[in-house]
């Protein structure tokens, strides 16, 4: 379907233009990886497409210790920043998993946010993390945590009109994402984990991807590591806990019982892993 493009300078200016009814449907576009494909393919049927490129998000900072990253931030970026690889390991892991370099260096982290695919490789990483997003209207803005913003596949807590601003990620230095796939490159993980130790309240976050309906924290494993460096038979009991407690589906990437059976696989990866760069520091 053909569409008009705009590109508004001002948030102001964007929000009214999603607000605008005249010319039919609207819908926002970032770096346009997944949407793109969407109009294309008839997914999204809109008429007007608001581009957010030209709005100042495109930025990141720490205050204190969250780091806040701008919704159009590409997420290249993120990759190579010294202090995020220092102090968010973890995310760091996750962009690296996002298709391949040419697409990170187009695809942000709100538009990431906004598909909510549950295979999503970013979102079990921001879960764990505990990260919160920022969203704006023309009536104000609103903080919502990652947990309550993605709710199933397409489905976010966005309301019409509404953009993600930005989202602010406290640091966590013993974190780690680790995921599967079919083919390394240009493939969807068929099942992937995000951990992250935090200090207060003390404890470990764990969480999902490639589970039903959204990728999820499991606090059924997260209750099973009661120490900073769990033992072997409390990460297993934890793995164990996580495999058991989510939903899987069977499709062309794997069956139900491979990912369940990948998902404590992954939880002992990825636990040794943060533990391992925490030790090599
Ligand atoms: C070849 C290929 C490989 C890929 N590999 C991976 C992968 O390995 N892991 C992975 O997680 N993803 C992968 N993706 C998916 C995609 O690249 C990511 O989801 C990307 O982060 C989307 O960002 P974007 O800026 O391109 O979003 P867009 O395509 O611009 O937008 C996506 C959705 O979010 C909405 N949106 C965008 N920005 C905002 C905002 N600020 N406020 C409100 N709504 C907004 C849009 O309306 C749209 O619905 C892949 C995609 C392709 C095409």
């Amino acid at each position: 379907m053909p569409f008009t493009l705009e590109q508004p300078k001002t948030v102001r200016e964007a929000l009214q233009r999603l607000a605008d009814p005249t010319g039919g449907p609207s819908v926002p576009i970032a770096g346009g990886t997944d949407l793109l494909l969407d109009l294309d393919e008839g997914r999204v049927a809109s008429t007007r497409v608001v581009s957010l490129r030209r709005l100042p998000w495109n930025t990141m900072r720490w205050e204190s210790d969250r780091l806040v990253v701008g919704s159009t931030l590409p997420l290249a970026r993120l990759g190579t920043d010294p202090a995020v690889r220092r102090r968010l390991p973890g995310l760091v892991d996750a962009v690296d998993a996002v298709g391949s370099l040419a697409l990170r260096h187009r695809a942000t982290l709100g538009g990431n946010l906004g598909r909510a695919a549950p295979a999503s490789d970013v979102v079990p990483v921001l879960l764990a993390l505990g990260a919160t997003v920022r969203l704006v209207a023309l009536s104000g803005h609103r903080d919502v945590p990652v947990g309550q913003f993605v709710r199933a596949s397409r489905q976010t807590d966005l309301a019409p009109g509404e953009l993600i601003e930005s989202i602010s990620v406290p640091a966590a230095p013993v974190s780690s994402y680790v995921w599967q796939r079919v083919r390394p490159a240009n493939d969807v993980s068929q099942v992937g984990v995000a951990v992250a130790r935090s200090d207060s309240p003390s404890g470990w976050h764990v969480a999902l991807g490639g589970v039903l309906p959204a990728p999820m924290r499991v606090v059924e494993a997260e209750a099973m590591l009661t120490q900073p460096n769990p033992s072997e038979a409390e990460v297993e009991v934890a793995a164990q806990a996580a495999a058991r407690r989510a939903s899987f589906v069977t499709d062309k990437r794997a069956t139900e019982s491979y990912r369940r059976r990948l998902v404590s696989t992954l939880v002992r990866r990825a636990i040794a892993r943060a533990l391992r760069d925490e030790a090599s520091r």
